[in-house]
């Protein structure tokens, strides 16, 4: 069982490819770690990405961290969207201008869900390298909701081509 006296792990997903990325990714971690009744228990490294289809494009960074949490679903999900706006707005200065930050809720303890705003497990991160591999590093095996181990889905995509980076210091940084 995830649960525990109210708390469920839950596994973010975090993605960016404007202005200063690993920034972006600290700070969103630093905003993660302050959220009340969360605990960021475990971060990948960061993950280097090359854009499929748009070469003009800066490379992404991925990471994954595991979160422990008595937050809900929705109310969670909402914090994340607060946080990517918080950081949209600082790295675009006055001006209103493309999100720097991505952050998805990958898998909220071990259930399912469908609603309007919220598709969880994330319908696209059993098809993402970026995703699978940061998120095999801090867990080694999982079986996803559903019966499907992340070893097999990693299996069907390791043609896409990922390079990890180094650790996150997200504490430290500013
Ligand atoms: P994507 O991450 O697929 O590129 P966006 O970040 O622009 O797309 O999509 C954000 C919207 O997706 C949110 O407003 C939210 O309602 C919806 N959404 C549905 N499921 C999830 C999820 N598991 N994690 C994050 N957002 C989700
Ligand atoms: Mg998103």
């Amino acid at each position: 069982m995830t649960h525990d006296q109210g708390l469920v792990n839950a596994w973010i997903g975090f993605g960016a490819n404007l202005g200063d990325p690993q920034k972006a990714i600290q700070s969103a971690l630093r905003s993660l770690v302050s959220t009340s009744g969360t605990s960021v228990t475990a971060v990948s490294s960061f993950y280097r990405t090359a854009p499929v289809g748009f070469d003009d494009q800066p490379d992404f960074l991925n990471g994954v961290a595991r979160i422990k949490t008595n937050l809900d679903s929705g109310v969670l999900l909402g914090r994340l969207l607060e946080i990517e706006a918080e950081i949209g707005r600082i790295r675009t200065s006055e001006r209103f201008g493309p999100r720097v930050i991505d952050l998805d809720l990958l898998l909220f303890g071990d259930q399912i869900i469908d609603s309007d705003v919220l598709t969880v497990p994330h319908p696209r991160m059993q098809l993402r390298r970026f995703v699978l591999e940061p998120l095999a590093e801090i867990e080694g095996e999982m079986v996803f909701p559903g019966g499907i181990t992340l070893s097999a889905c990693l299996k069907d995509c390791e043609n896409q081509e990922v390079t990890r980076e180094g650790v996150i210091d997200f504490l430290g940084a500013n």
